[in-house]
């Protein structure tokens, strides 16, 4: 762990946030014996979201938001122990800790925590974003004195571009080869389901075809009020019936012999790493479409300058840049080294 000094705060100290320890496997809120998106089964739990690299099954009890709760039981197929906590409202646990859930912009239910003890403020921003999502309520900012951040990407060479640009791409491409479909990897929580709504925003209300290992959560989605127009799985059509049409599918499916039945697809991919040519090749990816549900490097610096923390904690990616990033500007940051962070969710 490394520590960089910083001026802007001199007067407080990061000793006296001992409340709040980073474990390997996640971080422990030390007053309450509960874990904040704990990579391995806890009592305690409290999960930021839905993605398998946050929310885990088998823990006493988990504290989340309704929609993430939700996920979690449809993908673990389990109810023991759940307790919502609504966006906004304040959560007593034990040791005097108050946890507060407030929106982080990534997917469907996705939450900040933001923890209070003894006069301190500490936010966990889970994963984040500040571009704007029809699938979920914006980014919220929360002064703090501690601020967790993830780092996914973490480096200046990231900048998204507006989804709208993508989204026109993909359907400049759709109707230039009418003969054919355009396939597209997303993966089968928030990004599938961003792009679908994006696609009707943007005047798209024909059929989407979907890979049945889309159809669930689509349908949870919609559950929660989210409406992502007509949906279908591409086991009811036939092949000529896919002419011209747009299937989405998990980014594992893209190359597998599942795509034989669609009609000569061009494969495309939803993906902030969409930005990196190298990643794109590997997958045979034809047609790129940067989408992602993380914070760029401008997000990320600007939203450090919003929030104004005391100090920054910088987990879950490239640390090392942001860290940087926090030195040149007198700011007080620290990487921390937990386990079991993926990139399924980017
Ligand atoms: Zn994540
Ligand atoms: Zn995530």
């Amino acid at each position: 762990m490394e520590l960089l000094g910083g001026t802007r705060h001199s007067s407080r100290m990061i000793a006296n946030f001992a409340w709040l320890r980073p474990e390997p496997h996640g971080l422990h809120v030390v007053p309450a014996d509960c874990w904040i998106d704990p990579s391995r089964p806890v009592a305690r739990a409290l999960v930021t979201h839905g993605h398998a690299d946050h929310a885990r099954g088998g823990h006493g009890q988990t504290i989340a938001t309704p929609e993430t709760l939700a996920i979690m039981e449809l993908r673990y197929q389990t109810r023991e122990g759940a307790l919502p906590v609504h966006y906004g409202e304040t959560l007593r646990l034990p040791g005097s800790v108050e946890a507060t859930f407030v929106p982080a912009g990534h997917v469907l239910g996705s939450a900040q925590i933001v923890l209070e003890h003894a006069g301190e403020r500490v936010v966990v921003t889970g994963d984040y974003k500040r571009m704007p999502d029809p699938t979920c309520p914006p980014f919220e900012v929360v002064p703090c004195d501690v601020f967790v951040t993830e780092a996914t990407f973490g480096l200046p060479v990231f900048c998204h571009p507006p989804i709208e640009r993508e989204i026109g791409k993909l359907l400049e491409t759709r109707a230039d080869h009418p003969e054919r479909c355009v396939l597209v990897g997303a993966y089968a929580l928030g990004k599938a389901q961003r792009l679908i709504a994006e696609l009707r925003r943007a005047g798209y209300h024909d059929t989407i075809w979907l890979h049945g290992a889309m159809e669930r959560m689509c349908r949870l989605y919609e559950e929660f009020g989210i409406s992502l127009g007509d949906l279908r799985l591409v086991t009811e059509a036939t092949k000529d019936a896919l002419r011209g049409a747009i299937v989405v599918c998990p980014p594992s499916a893209l190359n597998d012999r599942w795509s034989r039945r669609l009609p000569d697809p061009i494969t495309a991919m939803a993906s902030g790493w969409m930005r990196v040519r190298q990643r794109a090749r590997q997958r045979n990816v034809e047609l790129p479409l940067v989408i992602s549900d993380h914070a760029d490097w401008g997000e990320l610096t600007r939203t450090i300058e919003e929030v104004d923390p005391v100090e920054s904690w910088i987990t879950h990616g490239r640390e090392e840049a942001l860290l940087r990033w926090c030195q040149l500007h007198q700011r007080r940051a620290q990487a921390l080294a937990l386990v079991g962070y993926e990139d399924e969710d980017d």
